[in-house]
């Protein structure tokens, strides 16, 4: 639980500061995100804090699941978007910026600004497949 007490996540949690609240229940909570990169943006958190999904307890991860499907489509039906991202960062050099578990729910359009890019040519040449089995052993292992 180390960081909980200066956590902003575990503020709204503890209701020391506000946020607009989609769900709440003993795991989890979903809240709108204070700078949406679209109307309807929202977070889905743990209520316990967890840095990110490297440390979060795996039944956690579980009920969040669960939450995370129903969150997905209610924003969906609420905003009636063309798709809805869903993203988690893990450590800063993801692009985390809050260290609280948290999965970004976000309503996307064909033809919105906001884009989740890989890197240009990247299909240019599909990986070999030894490479990818190399790869797939070390990620077994670890
Ligand atoms: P990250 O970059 O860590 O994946 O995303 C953190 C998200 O938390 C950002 O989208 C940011 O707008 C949101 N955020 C930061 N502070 C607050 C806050 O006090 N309240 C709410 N509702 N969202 C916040
Ligand atoms: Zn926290």
């Amino acid at each position: 639980m180390s960081g909980s007490e200066d956590c902003i996540f575990c503020k709204i949690v503890r209701g020391e500061i506000p946020a607009s609240v989609v769900f709440e229940d003993d795991v989890c909570m979903a809240f709108m995100d204070i700078f949406p990169v679209k109307t309807g943006h929202c977070l889905l958190i743990p209520k316990k804090h967890y840095t990110n999904m490297l440390d979060v307890d795996p039944d956690v991860v579980a009920h969040l699941a669960k939450r995370l499907s129903e969150l997905t489509r209610k924003v969906n039906n609420a905003m009636k978007p063309d798709g809805v991202l869903n993203v988690v960062a893990n450590g800063p050099g993801a692009g985390q910026e809050v260290p609280h578990l948290h999965i970004h729910v976000i309503p996307r359009n064909h033809d919105d600004e906001f884009r989740f890019q890989f890197p240009k040519g990247y299909r240019d040449k599909m990986a070999e497949r030894e490479e990818l089995d190399r790869v797939a052993g070390l990620i077994r292992e670890a």
